[in-house]
């Protein structure tokens, strides 16, 4: 098929992998038990690199420089610009280095390296640069008191931060969670997913350079049940900060209160609508569409995965998807005309592939795609399914794919009650010239972002997370440093008042 014709042989090779060890107390060490484990490219199935194993142990000596460097170190007691100054500093470094760093990413992960070049990394440095600029601004209020007593209130870092992060963005989320951290004065231990571990671990080495102090930020590469459970259960840890599945979000809420009851901020799944409304341009629309769902491989939280479309331009709208899902290329990450690399391993590559499967034995009609394709490696072609019902398997599970249902509706008041009717509530978008509509529409989804006439507008300014099932607590923006800064009152008599 067309869609396959960017996969080459060409095998892009770093000349080596320079950080494959656990990051404690600023040092690379390796695990206590000495095991380690391997991390695969997904264009061909081959070991990249042995990766330190980190488990509970590991962890425990994590948290104890974690905890010491935010009891009794200077990064909590600089000032917040003396903070953002290393901070400013790390994301030059990145921005020195970042080729390097979207190697690792496309290698580990599958993305697209012109891609992660040109902005996924240059955008992480970007948010270190926003909450630098935010460290030193972090203040409280002054209160009115109804006695004769002054008020107020200090923000105070929170403490140590666990930080739990996926496979899909492990650049964007790494710095999505531990800038805000960082600005609020917190200390960290910070769990990479075991599929991409390797550029977390040349941050930290990074953030060593650029003047951050040892135990500040510490990363234990790993598992989810072991490494992660230890993070998310551990005493000494003050709040977790977790990007993933909502099921393991379900586990780690669960660890949080069984252990020491830390607050924890849950970024989960999604299954997203995209509302396309009659008056829009059905070319913009189509692109966009395909924009939502076939981006870095469908393997975004906030993919829109279930398409509503209009009846007056459903027909053109599904020929006009099924001829531009076949000029799609999917292929090597490394060649720069390609539009989608593989899956990022085998399991997810099997799982995509079984809701295809299901998708055809509920009785929704494949319009394209459906097969993995090329020789070798986890490459899926775009995928598009007509004729789905919103209570199919498809249309309610995340697949985190390249697979997209397309549905068609008649009115307003139908699409808003159809688009709610899921357990998630991440994301929505809507298209229409329509502002009235949009306004409607808009206030009507229960969806933490709406994007309209766009889709996948992240900014680093715009406070992203979910409702309903797709978790809670924001990222980016102001909002974020909530996250790792505690409240404190303090209240003091006025005058001689008689207390
Ligand atoms: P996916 O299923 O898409 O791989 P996960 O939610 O499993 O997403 O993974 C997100 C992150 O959570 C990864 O870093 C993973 O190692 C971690 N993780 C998985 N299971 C657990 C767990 N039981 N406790 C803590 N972290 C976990």
């Amino acid at each position: 098929a067309a869609v396959c014709n960017g996969i080459s042989e060409k095998q892009f090779k770093l000349s080596e992998i320079k950080f494959t060890k656990l990051f404690i107390n600023g040092q690379f060490v390796d695990a206590i038990s000495g095991r380690t484990f391997e991390t695969i490219d997904p264009r061909s199935g081959e070991v990249i690199a042995k990766v330190a194993e980190g488990d509970k142990e590991d962890v425990d000596l994590a948290v104890k420089a974690a905890r010491d460097a935010f009891d009794h170190g200077k990064w909590p007691r600089m000032t917040g610009m003396e903070r953002g100054k290393i901070m400013m500093k790390l994301a030059d470094l990145m921005i020195e280095n970042v080729e390097e760093l979207a190697a690792l990413d496309s290698l580990d992960g599958g993305k697209l390296f012109a891609v992660g070049k040109a902005r996924d990394i240059p955008a992480a440095a970007d948010i270190l640069r926003y909450y630098a600029g935010a460290a030193d601004k972090i203040c409280g209020e002054t209160l009115k008191m109804s006695r004769s007593m002054q008020g107020y209130t200090l923000r105070e870092p929170i403490g140590v931060a666990g930080i739990i992060i996926p496979w899909n963005y492990p650049s964007s989320m790494f710095f999505a969670k531990a800038s805000p951290a960082m600005a609020a004065g917190c200390t960290m231990v910070i769990k990479p997913a075991e599929q991409t571990p390797l550029s977390a671990l040349y941050y930290a080495h990074l953030a060593k350079l650029a003047g951050v102090p040892d135990g500040v930020i510490n990363v234990v590469t790993g598992f989810g049940p072991t490494a992660g459970a230890a993070i998310a259960s551990h005493m000494d840890i003050d709040t977790v900060a977790f990007t993933g599945s909502t099921q393991v979000g379900k586990l780690i809420m669960e660890a949080a209160a069984k252990s020491n009851l830390k607050p924890v901020s849950l970024e989960l799944g999604g299954k997203s609508p995209l509302i396309i409304f009659n008056d829009a341009d059905v070319d913009m629309a189509v692109d966009l569409a395909r924009m939502a769902i076939f981006y870095n491989k469908g393997e975004i939280c906030a993919a829109g995965s279930r398409v509503y479309v209009q009846e007056g331009i459903y027909d053109e709208f599904v020929r006009k998807s099924a001829e531009r899902a076949k000029s799609w290329v999917v292929g090597d990450p490394f060649s720069p005309h390609v539009q989608q690399g593989p899956q990022v391993d085998r399991k997810q590559f099997e799982k995509v592939l079984k809701y295809i499967e299901l998708g055809k034995r509920e009785g929704a009609t494949l319009l394209t795609g459906g097969k993995p394709c090329g020789e070798k490696g986890y490459y899926i072609e775009p995928t598009i399914f007509t004729d789905v019902k919103d209570d199919m398997v498809i249309a309610q599970d995340e697949i985190f794919g390249p697979v997209m249902s397309l549905m068609k509706f008649k009115t307003v008041e139908e699409a808003i009650e159809r688009a709610n009717r899921t357990r998630y509530g991440l994301v929505a978008g809507i298209v229409t010239k329509d502002t009235n509509l949009v306004n409607r529409v808009s206030r009507s989804i229960r969806a933490g972002t709406i994007w309209v006439n766009c889709y996948f507008a992240f900014d680093k300014g715009c406070p992203f997370g979910g409702y309903k099932m797709s978790g809670f607590g924001r990222d980016y923006g102001l909002h974020a440093l909530d996250k790792y800064l505690q409240v404190k009152a303090v209240v003091t008599p006025l005058y001689d008042s008689p207390w």
